[in-house]
């Protein structure tokens, strides 16, 4: 029987050990210690919901020639991770939907835009707007774990808040 809680006491009928991957409980326990037991196992689970939205943007700190320092445009899509316990009456982490409600106010703000005029996002990078908007979504989204910014199918960014 694996025990995911530290805090919870064995049995004094039997006896445990700590492995790497949680409590292991020995012997002989009485019924009430495997109810409790029960209830505080919690399983953790990351989802992910994929947003997007339309922007142009430029490079100014990048060198005279480079392509990326024209005015240009980008299908951003977003990939915002939430980390936490698997609710044992829903069986989710979290709705999606309220994942998505978390977001909409803030990618709006970016969606068809010139991001260089945004206050913020002067340099907008992938890297800079997954930064931006994390500071954004963090406060009302506290499980966030990630954020996936993608600008092309083949060039991405991940931030995890440090
Ligand atoms: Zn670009």
């Amino acid at each position: 029987m694996k025990l995911r809680v530290a805090t919870l006491l064995p049995s004094p009928d039997g006896h445990f050990h700590v492995t790497s991957s949680g409590l292991q409980f020995h012997g002989n326990q009485r019924d009430n210690t495997v109810k409790m037991s029960h209830s505080q196992d919690k399983r953790f689970a990351e989802v992910r919901k994929e947003l997007s939205f339309e922007a142009a943007h430029f490079l100014p700190l990048t060198p005279e020639g480079h392509k990326c320092r024209r005015l240009h445009g980008h299908s951003f899509r977003v990939t915002i991770a939430v980390w936490g316990p698997i609710d044992p009456k829903f069986g989710w982490v979290m709705d999606f939907a309220d994942i998505k409600a978390a977001c909409m106010p803030i990618l709006e703000q970016l969606d068809h835009r010139l991001l260089n005029e945004i206050e913020g996002l002067e340099n907008p990078t992938g890297e800079n707007i997954a930064v931006w908007i994390w500071e954004r979504l963090h406060p009302n989204l506290p499980q966030l774990k990630e954020i996936c910014v993608h600008e092309t199918c083949t060039a991405s960014c991940v931030y995890r808040g440090s």
